[in-house]
This record gives structure tokens, C-alpha cells and sequence, in this order.
């Protein structure tokens, strides 16, 4: 009984072990061998997406987190928001200053022409002995300051005759007689205002004319400020197609003070674009459009063609207003070529002197109006936005000779 209850258990034994080594035998045959990299493949898509509505199974293999287990985020640290970069920023609307006493504000920009014109005459003025060759130096003192032959000689006559008069002479008396000649000689009658308010059928209409290099698109911008600074809606044409940069140049200053800007293509028909600047300013109820033009003097007749057909086409609209040209007051002689020029082409309404900030002399002030017959309206006294001043003769002469 022994035996057999021994030989069972043998038995069972060995079954058992047979069956492992079969089991683990299978399981060997079934993973890849050592060398060979486990394939990763995508998982099948299941034949059937979850449709929105239906729940996600919840994940069965770890164990399910109580409220009291979740750990809270740490507070997030203050995140300082930097202001974006000024270039990347919508360009803000800037307000100009107001124009009344620019030229007040401005006056020490003056400071060449106060040197060789104002406090010159009022030394030589104040000499004890006012002799001829005092006179000749006075006079050659105002030819060197561009005032101009013919200005020149009236000025020292009236001069003369008043100081003779006024037999001995204080300085202040010497500066009140210069103040009154050199303001009665640039003239305070004139109308100095820039045509600039609106009509019924539409905005008024400024051309701005003159050589490149002057400052014509400069002041075009700045006196769009000007406008804007005394209320009023402006649109500007870039019309000026001949030089590369001069479109974009204007279309900066006018997005500054909120004007638009009409322009065509480069090397495009400047009337054309004119034309649309007008018809902008007429849909939009501009106060003024600004037209800044192509001024090549290559000729005479090719000059008259350009100004001519854009004055023209303009006109289909309604009337100019404005032929304000421009010119820098540092060239002296030439810029008066220039005027000449310039006026048997186009009727000039007004006169733009830039730079007398620089080495121009304020002579030019007087010489350009007597070859021109028409006044100074605005004078450019740096390159600064509000750099731009409607011209008064009593504070140009002031800034001139002091007070
Ligand atoms: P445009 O070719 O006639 O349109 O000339 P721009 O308007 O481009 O001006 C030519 C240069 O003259 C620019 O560098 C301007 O900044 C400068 N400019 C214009 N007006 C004045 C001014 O009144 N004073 C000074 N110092 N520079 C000026």
C-alpha cells in the first residue's frame, strides 16, 4: 500500500514538472530575441471614436486618488506683462503744439542771422561818428545778409534821413528806429494766413512746390501739424512719385497727427495722385488736402508740364487755394533763381523759408518777397516736428536785433 500511494506521488510530481517545462518553453519561443529591437507599432484606431457626450472609461490600472491626495499647485508667480515695444504699438495720435508764438519760441534758432544782420546794423549803428564809410559798412553788412541791392539802398536812405533827425541817439532809440525800418521793409500788410478753411463744394486746396532737397515734403508734414494743431481735418497727396522715399517719409508724419495719406505707385502720374488726394479730402470732409509735388527743374517746360497738368487736373475739383513754395533759406542767390523760376510756371501764392535755423542769413526774408512780390508765410527753423512757425515780421525783426 506503501508503494503505490509512493508511486502516486512520483507521478504527480513528475506530470507537474513536465507541464512547467512545457509552459516556460512556449514563453521562451514567444519573445523576440535578444538582438532584435522591439518593433513599436501605432495603436489600431479603435473602429469606433467616442462621440462628444459619451465618458471616457476611467483608467483602471492605478488605484483611484481621493480629494485629500491631489496636490494643489504651488500660486503662480506674479508674471510681469511688458509693454509692447513702441514699434510694434498702433502709432497714437500725437497733439501738436499750438502755433500761435512759435516764432517767439523759436527765436534763438536764429542766432546766425541775429549775428550777421540785427546786432551788426545796431553796432555799426551806434557808432559816435556815423561817417561815410559807417554807411558803406552798413550797407555791405545788409548785401552780406542777402536783404538785396534794391531793398539795401532803401533801407539805408530812410536810415540817413531819420538819424540826421533824430541828432544824438541812445541805444534803445537806435533799436526802436532799426525795428520799425526793417519791419515797415518786410511788410505787415500782407496776409501771411495759409488758405486753409474748407469751402462748401470742399477742402481747401495747398500744392507745396519746390526743388528736392529744399525741405518740400518736410514742411508739407509739418504744416499738416500746423493745420491740425489749429483744428483742422487734413489729407495729404504724396504726389511727389519721383523721389523714392518721399511717400513713406509724408505718410509717417501724417499717421502721427491722424491725417491719411493718398499715394500711388512709384514713378507713378503725380496729377493723379493729386487728383485722388482731393477726391479722399472731398469723401472724407477734410478741412484741407496738402499736395506734396515733384519739383525737377530739369527744364523750364518740363517743370510747366508737371506743376501745370497737376494745378489742372486739381482743378477738375475745385480751385486751388494755395502754391506755397519752398525754399532753403541757406542758398541764397540760388533759391532766388529758383523763385524766379518757379513763379513764371506757377501762380505762388505764399513763400516757405526753411532752414534758417542753419547758416542762412535773414536778408533772404526780404530779397525773396521783393523778387517775388508775395509773402513769406511760414518760416522752417529746424528739423523738429513743431519746427515750422507762421511768419510774423515784428518777431523775426525782434529776433533779429534783440529786445
Ligand atoms: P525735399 O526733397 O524737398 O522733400 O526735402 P526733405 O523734406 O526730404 O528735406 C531735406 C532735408 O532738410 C531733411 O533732412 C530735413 O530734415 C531737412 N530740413 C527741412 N526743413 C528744415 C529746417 O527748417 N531746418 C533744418 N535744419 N533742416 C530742415
Amino acid at each position: 500500500m506503501e508503494f503505490v500511494i509512493l508511486a502516486v506521488v512520483i507521478a504527480v510530481v513528475a506530470i507537474g514538472a513536465i507541464a512547467g517545462l512545457v509552459v516556460s518553453g512556449r514563453r521562451r519561443q514567444q519573445l523576440p530575441p535578444k538582438s532584435q529591437a522591439p518593433v513599436i507599432t501605432a495603436p489600431k484606431p479603435t473602429p469606433q471614436e467616442p462621440q462628444v457626450g459619451e465618458e471616457a472609461a476611467p483608467p483602471t490600472e492605478e488605484p483611484r486618488r481621493t480629494v485629500e491626495e491631489v496636490e494643489l499647485p504651488e500660486a503662480p508667480e506674479a508674471v510681469e506683462v511688458e509693454a509692447p515695444e513702441e514699434a510694434e504699438a498702433a502709432p497714437a495720435v500725437e497733439v501738436p503744439e499750438p502755433t500761435a508764438g512759435r516764432l517767439v519760441r523759436l527765436r534763438s534758432r536764429l542766432s546766425r542771422s541775429q549775428n550777421s544782420l540785427g546786432k551788426g546794423l545796431l553796432s555799426l549803428l551806434s557808432r559816435e561818428h556815423l561817417d561815410e564809410d559807417t554807411w558803406e559798412e552798413i550797407e555791405e553788412t545788409l548785401l552780406t545778409a542777402d536783404v538785396g541791392v534794391a531793398p539795401t539802398q532803401e533801407l539805408v536812405e530812410r536810415l540817413r534821413t531819420r538819424v540826421k533827425v533824430l541828432g544824438t541817439r541812445t541805444p534803445d532809440e537806435l533799436r526802436g528806429l532799426l525795428r520799425e525800418e526793417l519791419v515797415e521793409l518786410i511788410g505787415t500788410d500782407a496776409d501771411r494766413t495759409v488758405h486753409s478753411t474748407k469751402h462748401e463744394e470742399g477742402p481747401a486746396v495747398v500744392l507745396v512746390v519746390g526743388v528736392n532737397g529744399v525741405g518740400k515734403t518736410t514742411t508739407t508734414g509739418k504744416l499738416a501739424r500746423v493745420l491740425v494743431a489749429d483744428g483742422r481735418k487734413v489729407v495729404l497727396g504724396a504726389a511727389d512719385t519721383f523721389r523714392a522715399a518721399a511717400a513713406d517719409q509724408l505718410q509717417t508724419w501724417g499717421e502721427r497727427v491722424g491725417a491719411r495719406t493718398v499715394r500711388g505707385p512709384e514713378g507713378g502720374d503725380p496729377a493723379s495722385i493729386a487728383f485722388d488726394a482731393v477726391k479722399e479730402g472731398i469723401a472724407e470732409g477734410a478741412d484741407t488736402v496738402l499736395v506734396d509735388t515733384a519739383g525737377r527743374l530739369h527744364t523750364k517746360t518740363g517743370l510747366m508740364d508737371e506743376l501745370g497738368k497737376v494745378k489742372r487736373v486739381v482743378e477738375k475739383h475745385g480751385p486751388v487755394d494755395e502754391v506755397l513754395l519752398v525754399l532753403d533759406a541757406t542758398t541764397g542767390q540760388n533759391g532766388l533763381i529758383q523763385a524766379r523760376v518757379f513763379a513764371e510756371v506757377v501762380d505762388i501764392t505764399g513763400i516757405v523759408l526753411t532752414k534758417l535755423d542753419g547758416t542762412a542769413k535773414g536778408g533772404i526774408v526780404i530779397a525773396v518777397q521783393r523778387e517775388l512780390g508775395v509773402p513769406v508765410k511760414l518760416v522752417g527753423l529746424g528739423e523738429g516736428a513743431d519746427d515750422l512757425a507762421p511768419f510774423e515780421p515784428g518777431a523775426f525783426v525782434d529776433a533779429l536785433i534783440g529786445d
